[in-house]
């Protein structure tokens, strides 16, 4: 996932445009990984800041393969991302760094090569740290019942309530009836 500095890098405070449409690999950290379900979509600027760096800053989106950890469902989860990351010219590392442009935030800088900067593992990052913690295929799910295991999102079940479940099988059967506006009352 590149973008074409080769207009810019000679102009200090030059700046392209770029809109990326490409296929990426898993996202998500180890042990709990997941597939896109099509391609990253982002919008990147990258902008001169004098010195050979290079600031880029972005958007990204992603759909990707989820299953609810309530009914275990198959499901698109959509995620979003903004990034911002300064790179620095990897041909410049025989003189001292400069300081460029006052930016003196000691955020870490990633390297370019020539006339393109690859900003895949900045996207891969900033998606995967948009991934939620609890994945659930909606607010309103309702999950498997304990007893027969059935999706309770497809219809309740026969099942009696469990001793002690009352207060939750009358919500959810408010909320069935009243599909799914159940006010919740503690
Ligand atoms: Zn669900
Ligand atoms: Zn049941």
């Amino acid at each position: 996932m590149r973008i074409d500095i080769s207009t810019i890098k000679d102009t200090r405070s030059a700046s392209v445009e770029v809109e990326l449409c490409e296929s990426v690999g898993h996202l998500g950290a180890a042990g709990r990984e997941l597939i896109p379900s099509g391609p990253v979509e982002v919008r990147a600027r990258a902008t001169n800041t004098g010195h050979g760096a290079m600031l880029v800053q972005g958007k990204a989106r992603a759909s990707l393969k989820a299953t609810c950890d309530r009914c275990l469902a198959p499901f698109d989860l959509g995620v979003e991302s903004e990034f911002e990351q300064q790179y620095k010219n990897g041909r410049d590392d025989g003189r001292p760094r400069q300081t460029a442009g006052g930016d003196d935030s000691g955020q870490d800088e990633r390297e370019y090569h020539g006339d393109f900067i690859d900003i895949g593992p900045e996207v891969r990052e900033s998606l995967s740290l948009a991934i939620p913690m609890k994945l659930v295929c909606s607010d309103e799910c309702r999950g498997l019942c304990p007893s027969c295991g059935r999706n309770l999102n497809e219809g309740l079940c026969d099942c009696p309530a469990a001793p002690g479940d009352i207060r939750l099988a009358a919500l959810l059967d408010i909320g069935f009836r009243e599909n799914g506006k159940a006010d919740r009352k503690d």
